[in-house]
């Protein structure tokens, strides 16, 4: 018998459940990637996305080929070419893992009813993309947690499922062609500084991070010039890495760093399992705060500065020019810039998540969206009204100042901590620097904040 395999957000060979099922139960197996006409008619095809794609089809064909086997790689309907492909490979199931979008549980629901009708069946196994399914633990009240401490108590205790070998050994039926991978070249608009992906360059990752950098971690997650985070998030959002896997592999290596590491982890799960619950949380307030954000159009110089790194807040401006750089930005630099825009300059979260996922290679709706929801104060921080000062935040994360010196060159002749306020400088000190004076004065933006707020 002959199986296919429909990887999706789960790009790998190592504990893929569904791989080895097909592996283990059929003689053959067609592992297949369909590029979704619905996902790019969704617009969510950002360039350095779509870029970090091209790496992981091509390194799982590459790892497939090594075992034998190779990727075959269709575009259009979904469920139209996995037919297609089980016709041709004369296939009797199919295997995926199950999504946890509304649009991955619609897309699953099609694929049945289509299969169904060509009398193949569809195995969906437990979610991947997530070390526990959106639902796995919830409150005795209600369908999902709303407040993270009490979830990572009840996620820390739930047993997790082993991780699954990759096969060694994967056989393809002749006859099944394959549309050419989709590569790098000829996309435009991809960030000079954007990482590598694929399942090989991830693993080369986890061993040295496991061996050097989780140790640290606790230590140095907030360090914004030594950059010692794990740098996984894109291969957790293309399924490069298994978040399971990292969970067993973290535990394994003990200490506080490792505990804290897995607690980030744990934020992953919890932001999936909001959004699983409430999907209109991607676009609308998850808790109305009655904000009367600042028109687009009212905005419209303050939205350009912040987008473009110019707001006269360098540290701001940094992490927004990392961003457009990298197509990634520090989780430090996240936080300020989402309390910036949406605090100090009083503008609708929506804005910024928007300009995120165009540029972000991990960029990821659960995350995304709940993250900025969060530091707006809409979501489901329990200090919904905290603003993060970014004079304040900068001496702290980056005391010297490395950090907004490599992001904005023009400052980098002040030394030390000054360079965090170049409008102290006075006459020709401060005419030398072609830097902008800050879009706002803080207290400004604190006060504006707090009237608007404050008439909740
Ligand atoms: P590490 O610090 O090494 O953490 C390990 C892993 O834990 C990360 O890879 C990530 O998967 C997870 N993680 C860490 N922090 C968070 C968090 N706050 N929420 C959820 N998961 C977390 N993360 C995304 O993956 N996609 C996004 O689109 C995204 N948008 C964000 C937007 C804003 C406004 C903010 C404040 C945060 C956002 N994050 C997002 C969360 C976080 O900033 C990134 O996951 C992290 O910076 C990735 O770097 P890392 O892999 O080195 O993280």
């Amino acid at each position: 018998n002959v199986s296919v395999v429909l990887f999706t957000s789960d790009l790998r060979l190592h504990d893929h459940p569904a791989l080895r099922a097909a592996h283990d139960g059929s003689a053959a197996l067609v592992p297949l990637f369909v590029r979704d006409d619905a996902v790019a008619a969704a617009g969510f095809t950002a360039p350095n996305r779509m870029a970090f794609l091209a790496d992981c089809l091509a390194d799982l064909d590459a790892g497939l080929r090594e075992r034998g086997g190779r990727l075959v790689v269709r575009s259009g309907d979904v469920a139209a070419q996995v037919c297609k492909v089980v016709s041709e490979a004369d296939a009797d199931e199919v295997h995926m893992a199950a999504g946890v979008s509304a649009y991955a549980r619609r897309r699953e629901d099609r694929l049945r009813a289509a299969l169904e009708a060509e009398g193949c069946r569809l195995h969906v196994h437990d979610t991947v993309i997530t070390a526990l399914a959106p639902g796995a633990v919830t409150p005795a009240s209600s369908d999902h947690f709303a407040v993270f401490t009490p979830y990572f108590r009840h996620w820390s205790q739930q047993p997790l499922r082993g991780a699954v070998a990759a096969p060694r050994t994967v056989r393809v039926p002749d006859g099944v062609a394959s549309e050419p991978l989709p590569s790098r070249e000829g996309l435009s608009g991809i960030s000079a500084g954007l990482a590598r992906g694929g399942e090989t360059e991830a693993r080369g990752r986890l061993a040295s991070w496991l061996r050097s950098g989780i140790a640290s971690y606790e230590d140095r997650h907030d360090d914004l010039p030594g950059d010692a985070t794990s740098r996984f998030s894109p291969h957790l959002h293309f399924g490069s890495l298994s978040p399971v896997e990292l969970v067993h592999r973290a535990r394994g290596t003990g200490g506080a760093g490792a505990e804290a590491f897995v607690r980030q982890l744990a934020w992953r799960d919890f932001h999936h399992q909001v959004l699983a619950a409430r999907p209109d949380a991607a676009v609308a307030d998850y808790r109305t705060r009655h904000d009367s954000w600042r028109s687009e159009t009212e905005a419209r110089e303050d939205i350009a500065a912040w987008k473009e790194g110019r707001t006269g807040y360098p540290v701001v401006d940094a992490a927004m020019r990392q961003l457009r750089h990298e197509g990634w930005m520090h989780n430090r630099g996240r936080l300020l810039t989402a309390s910036f825009l949406t605090k100090t300059l009083y503008v609708d979260w929506r804005v910024g998540a928007r300009h995120f996922l165009e540029l972000l290679v991990d960029g990821d709706v659960a995350n995304n969206q709940l993250n900025w929801q969060w530091m707006a104060g809409t979501g489901t921080d329990t200090r919904p009204n905290r603003v993060l000062n970014p004079v304040l935040q900068a001496r702290r994360y980056d005391p010297d100042g490395e950090y907004v010196r490599r992001w904005v060159p023009e400052l980098e002749g002040i030394a030390g901590a000054a360079v965090h306020e170049p409008w102290k400088l006075r006459g020709l000190d401060r005419a030398a620097y072609d830097y902008p004076d800050p879009v706002v004065e803080l207290p400004d933006g604190l006060a504006r904040f707090k009237n608007a707020r404050g008439r909740d």
